[in-house]
């Protein structure tokens, strides 16, 4: 979708710290770490937010909720948060659906 900041990552249009990838679903580090561990989860095709993913593409959701639990056992001790922010007034600020994989709990510690 024009002007979508993930369509483009996807596209390759713009860069980004790529984490791993299944046939549905790119996962990426966000820009702006809030956590020790914070990694994006998003369907390679544009949705909305969450809900509209449920309804168009349960496949694609189940895929992406996998793809962020195997990173974050890769990642972390396996301690993790799977956020999705869905709505402007809930903070939602890139309307293509995605998914905050967030934990305090790295397995190796990370590099200063
Ligand atoms: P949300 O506020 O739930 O819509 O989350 C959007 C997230 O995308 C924020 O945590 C941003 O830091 C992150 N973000 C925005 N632009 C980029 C980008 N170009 N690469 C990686 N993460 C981004
Ligand atoms: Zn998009």
């Amino acid at each position: 979708m024009q002007d979508c900041v993930f369509c483009k990552i996807i596209a390759g249009e713009i860069p980004s710290k790529f984490v791993d990838e299944t046939e549905h679903s790119v996962a990426f580090y966000d820009i702006s770490p809030r956590q020790p561990i914070h990694v994006l989860v998003v369907p390679k095709k544009h949705h909305t937010d969450v809900a509209q993913l449920s309804y168009a593409d349960p496949a694609a959701l189940v895929d992406l909720v996998q793809l962020g639990s195997k990173i974050a056992s890769e990642q972390s001790t396996g301690s993790f948060r799977l956020t999705f922010n869905t709505g402007a007034e809930a903070g939602q600020t890139v309307f293509h659906a995605h998914g905050h994989i967030t934990s305090t709990t790295p397995k190796e510690p990370i590099a200063k």
